[in-house]
Parts: structure tokens; C-alpha cells; sequence
């Protein structure tokens, strides 16, 4: 018996709200609100149970704590955007519910995400004793809890981990992102960073690449790219001596985007604009498709795993955990596509083991940090079945 507030309605909040509407043993009561409100009442006719849904602008957290107070639930799951974190989370420790959300904080004017800011938070949330979970998204989270797992499972140390996010499915639009535009764009054009042999070593934008086999998919490029998750897994994984990131993009994707960044339009600075300043990158979100509109046509796959080295009794090994998703069976479900469904599976899974206390303590954290048994255990219940391969020798990723 809880009452769950969800926060954003976009791809992500919609399979968020399915999965704990299809989880009613757990999640009695939901709230849906974001900025629009026909998007909640959207999502609440899809489903085959009633819903709250509200209108809420989660900048400002008077108006959050005012919902809180009205609709009284355990949990708030925030999936707007990382823009919102800090304002939900003072949101929480004033009105006394727990956070969960699966993006870390970057400010909107610098295009840098990292975890100081929400970390900031642990003493307030443990004081309250009041839990925050941090990035329980599928990478950052399930990506995590696969390293977590495997250290509990395979390994006695990890010494190296590459992340690897494949999506293979076609969309059918010539350009399009699959989740927030705005956050994608300022997230694949930042500057390249892993971390090997204690410290952080950075690269151009998409300058190292790497083909790799993918199960259930073919060999695809991938190329390196910095991620959340490997910030708290170099803190939490003892003994690691690299970590990295990588994400298959196909040609065409590569191509617009080198166009748009040439002509300025992923630009995050204001530029005037017939007398009123506009952020480009912003008005580019404005004109692409949504990544909630996706799903109909998506054909195709996506493969996201860990490919893990790690040495039990002296003994070294490498495995990949991975998931397959597939695209067009997502949609028929929950009319969504795989990168919103592999989103919001897990963290209904995060909050529902937050909700039954399998997972809670106060604090702020990460998902590594908990027992990833239970949680591996509610994947494939939930839609996300997993594998563990052994590899026989690590791949040549460079
Ligand atoms: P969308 O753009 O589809 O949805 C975002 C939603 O948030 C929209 O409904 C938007 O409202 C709402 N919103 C934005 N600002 C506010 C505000 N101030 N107050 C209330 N609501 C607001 O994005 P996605 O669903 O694709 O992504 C959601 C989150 O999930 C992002 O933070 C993204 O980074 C994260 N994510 C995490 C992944 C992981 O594996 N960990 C993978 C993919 C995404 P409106 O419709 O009015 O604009």
C-alpha cells in the first residue's frame, strides 16, 4: 500500500506510469503532474486504472510541496528533467516524502552533469530520515547495479568496465533523439572522459570509436562518451582500475548533428533573436520530434550491458550482462519506445523496492550501493529480461 507522486510526463514518465499502474499490489495510489497537464490525462486514458494527474512546475518547490501536502504520497519519482533535481529535492526534505530520479543535476546555462551538487545533499536527507536514490534510470542504474552484481556474483575485485548502449531500431525520422532533445545533445557533445589508473583522462567529442559485436544485433560502431554512472562506480567499485562509456550512433545521426553543431544550433548561450533572446539548442528541441511521439513505428533492438573484468581466487575472467529490448514489443505494450521503457522499468523496480523498504535507508545514493539481488530478480518479471555471457577473452576495445 503506497502512494506514489510521478513528476514529467514525457517518454519516460509515461512507461513510469504504466509499470506502477500495472504494479497496483505496490502502488495503491498515483499522481502524475508535469508542466502540461493534457500530457498526464494523456497517459491516464491509456491506462486500465484511474490516476490523479495535476499540472506542476517543478521549478519552484512551493508549488511541489503544496501537491505533496494535498495528495500524501511516500514517494516522489522525479522525471522531468536534471534541471529539476535540486528544486524536487528540497521539495522532499521540506514537505517529508522520499526521492527517486534518474539523472543527475547540471545547470541550465553550463552543459556539465555532476554528482557533487545532489551528494551536497546526504546529511540533510539522513537528518530527515527521509532517502534519495539517485540514477535509476537503466544507464545510469541498472548499468550499475550490473557492476554491483557482478562484484557480488563473479568477482572478488573488478578491474575494468566498459559500458556499452546499443540501440539498434529505426525510428523512421531523419533526425530525432530518444530521449529529452535538449539534454541528449548537450550530453553526446560534450568532451569524451574515463577514468584509468586514478585519474580521468579526456578526449575530443566522439574522437575514439570501436566496433563490437552485440548480441541478438550485429557489430556496431560505438564511440566513447562521458556518463554519470562512472563517477559514483570509480567511488563505490574498490580496486577498479578503468571505467568507460560507450554509445553506437549510425552515420546519419553523426551527420546532422556535425551540421547542426556547425550552423550553431545546439548552441546553450542566448542569441537575439528579432528582439527577444532565444537558446538555439532550446528552439531546436521546439521543432524535433518528441521522444514520447516515437514509439509507433520503431522497429529494431536495443542492447545496453557491462562487459566486466574482474579476478575470483587469482582466477581472471570477463563477462558481459546485457539486456535486449525490443522496440515494436514495447510499443504494444506501453506505447513507448525502448530507450523510455528500458528507462522506466527500472525505476519502477527502484521504487517499488524503496516503497516496501527492501531498499531503504536515509540518506542520499546511488544503486550500487544496495543488494542488486532483488532487484536483478524483478527485471525480467518487469519486462527486462537479462544475461550474463562469459567471454572468453576481454574484447579488443583499445
Ligand atoms: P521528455 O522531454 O520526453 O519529458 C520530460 C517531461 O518533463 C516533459 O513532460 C516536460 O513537460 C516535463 N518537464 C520539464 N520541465 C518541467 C518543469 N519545470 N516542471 C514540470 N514538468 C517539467 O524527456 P524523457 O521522458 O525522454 O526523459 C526524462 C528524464 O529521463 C530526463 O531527465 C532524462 O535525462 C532521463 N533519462 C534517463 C535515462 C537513464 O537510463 N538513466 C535514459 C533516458 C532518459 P513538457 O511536456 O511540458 O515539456
Amino acid at each position: 500500500m503506497s502512494r506514489v507522486l510521478i513528476v514529467g510526463a514525457g517518454g519516460v514518465g509515461g512507461v513510469v506510469t504504466h509499470k506502477c499502474a500495472q504494479a497496483a499490489d505496490v502502488f495503491t495510489d498515483i499522481c502524475l503532474a508535469s508542466r502540461t497537464l493534457a500530457k498526464c490525462d494523456a497517459i491516464a486514458r491509456q491506462l486500465k486504472r484511474p490516476i490523479r494527474t495535476a499540472v506542476l512546475n517543478a521549478d519552484k518547490p512551493a508549488e511541489t510541496v503544496a501537491l505533496i501536502r494535498s495528495f500524501k504520497p511516500d514517494l516522489l519519482i522525479n522525471v522531468a528533467l536534471p534541471y529539476q533535481d535540486l528544486a524536487l529535492m528540497e521539495a522532499c526534505l521540506a514537505a517529508g516524502v522520499d526521492y527517486l530520479d534518474s539523472a543527475n543535476y547540471e545547470p541550465p546555462n553550463k552543459a556539465k552533469f555532476e554528482y557533487k551538487w545532489q551528494w551536497a545533499y546526504r546529511n540533510r536527507f539522513r537528518k530527515a530520515g527521509r532517502m534519495a536514490l539517485l540514477g535509476c534510470g537503466f544507464d545510469p542504474g541498472v548499468s550499475n547495479i550490473f557492476c554491483a552484481y557482478a562484484l557480488k556474483k563473479y568477482f572478488d575485485t573488478i578491474e575494468a568496465v566498459d559500458i556499452l548502449d546499443c540501440n539498434a531500431g529505426s525510428h523512421g525520422h531523419p533526425f530525432a533523439t530518444n530521449f529529452n532533445p535538449e539534454i541528449n545533445i548537450r550530453e553526446i557533445t560534450q568532451r569524451g572522459k574515463y577514468w584509468e589508473r586514478g585519474r580521468w583522462v579526456e578526449t575530443d567529442p566522439l574522437s575514439m570509436h570501436r566496433s563490437f559485436d552485440f548480441p541478438e544485433i550485429g557489430a556496431r560502431e560505438m564511440y566513447l562518451m562521458y556518463h554519470e554512472e562512472l563517477e559514483s562506480l570509480v567511488r563505490h567499485l574498490p580496486g577498479l582500475k578503468r571505467i568507460r562509456f560507450w554509445m553506437t550512433f549510425g552515420e546519419q545521426y553523426l551527420t546532422h548533428l556535425r551540421v547542426l553543431q556547425n550552423v550553431g544550433m545546439t548552441r546553450i548561450d542566448p542569441v537575439l533573436y528579432e528582439g527577444r533572446e532565444i537558446v538555439p539548442l532550446k528552439f531546436l528541441k521546439a521543432v524535433l520530434p518528441e521522444p514520447s511521439s516515437l514509439g509507433r513505428n520503431y522497429t529494431g533492438k536495443t542492447n545496453i550491458g557491462c562487459v566486466i573484468q574482474g579476478t575470483r581466487n587469482g582466477k581472471q575472467g570477463t563477462i558481459y550482462i546485457y539486456n535486449v529490448c525490443d522496440h515494436a514489443a514495447c510499443y504494444r505494450e506501453v506505447k513507448a519506445q525502448a530507450i523510455s521503457y528500458t528507462t522506466g522499468v527500472p525505476i519502477m523496480i527502484g521504487a517499488r523496492l524503496v516503497v516496501t523498504g527492501v531498499w531503504r535507508k536515509p540518506g542520499v545514493f546511488n544503486t550500487e550501493e544496495f543488494d542488486p539481488e532483488p532487484f536483478m530478480e524483478l527485471l525480467p518479471k518487469y519486462g527486462l529480461p537479462w544475461v550474463v555471457k562469459r567471454l572468453r577473452r576481454a574484447p579488443e576495445l583499445g
